[in-house]
């Protein structure tokens, strides 16, 4: 009798339609691009208008640095993701100090600045993808020179004892994660997010538990789904998010 291989197997190795579609992030020329970066350099910074929790309006420097990637990536990756484009597979603990060297001297040390935002392209307090002496000597000089921290995180790396530990380091910066859908389906089969809605709840449980601000990114429109499915799965998820009241809604 033949192995069951998917509705229609031919006895091969069942392949998930995600890694079908996910982004070729391994081709010689998407290597080849990966290379050539600058280690020492981060991917990009800029400001831009923002509001502080306390709803003043204010001038945020943003910094993406050029890391080892998203964790998540490394497993499996969110279906949309294309932050492997800006990483680099050897970066260490001292090109990530340069890189912070880099952009505030190209942001002029953050001169007119009342807000930073540190993305890493994955989780920033990932110890596999961030080394923790890097990660505590930014939260710690954001807090002494009084800058609003926003950092960003997938759900399912929340635990008790880093987020307390980011918590010491720097009391009342924001955490922004990536729910994209409040939909375990779309969650699970669209995107490939790699927690469900419940993680979620979770971690921002934990979050404000610690005194953390809480900041939540929505995709307007997840892959494979149509634009009518997609309003009706909006306006549904939106009212059920409401119960979370101090979760903002915004994008990057
Ligand atoms: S969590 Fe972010 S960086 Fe990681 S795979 Fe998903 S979109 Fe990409």
């Amino acid at each position: 009798m033949a192995q069951a291989s998917g509705m229609l197997g031919d006895g091969s190795k069942a392949v998930k339609v995600h890694h079908l579609v996910k982004a070729p992030e391994n081709t010689p020329e998407s290597v080849r691009r990966r290379e050539s970066w600058d280690a020492t350099e981060p991917a990009t910074v800029y400001k831009t208008p923002e509001i502080l929790p306390d709803g003043t309006h204010c001038t945020a420097a943003t910094v993406i640095f050029r890391t080892r990637g998203c964790a998540w990536w490394w497993k499996s990756g969110c279906t949309f993701c294309g932050y492997f484009n800006d990483v680099r597979d050897d970066v260490t603990a001292d090109d990530l100090f340069a890189q912070w060297d880099e952009a505030k001297l190209r942001l002029d040390d953050f001169e007119g600045c009342s807000m930073v935002k540190v993305y890493t392209s994955g989780t920033f307090f990932e110890d596999r993808e961030n080394p923790p002496e890097w990660q505590e000597a930014i939260l710690k000089e954001t807090y002494e020179r009084g800058l609003h921290l926003v950092i960003e995180a997938q759900a399912q790396m929340c635990t008790p004892e880093k987020i307390a530990w980011v918590a010491e380091r720097h009391p009342g910066c924001t955490v922004a994660i990536g729910l994209e859908a409040y939909d375990d389906a779309v969650l699970r089969f669209h995107v490939n997010k790699g927690f469900s809605t419940k993680q979620w709840h979770r971690s921002i449980d934990m979050l404000r538990e610690n005194g953390l601000r809480v900041k939540t990114y929505l995709l307007f429109k997840p892959p494979f789904m149509s634009e009518g499915d997609r309003l009706s799965s909006l306006a549904s998820g939106s009212a059920r998010s409401r119960r979370c009241p101090k979760t903002s809604r915004s994008t990057r």
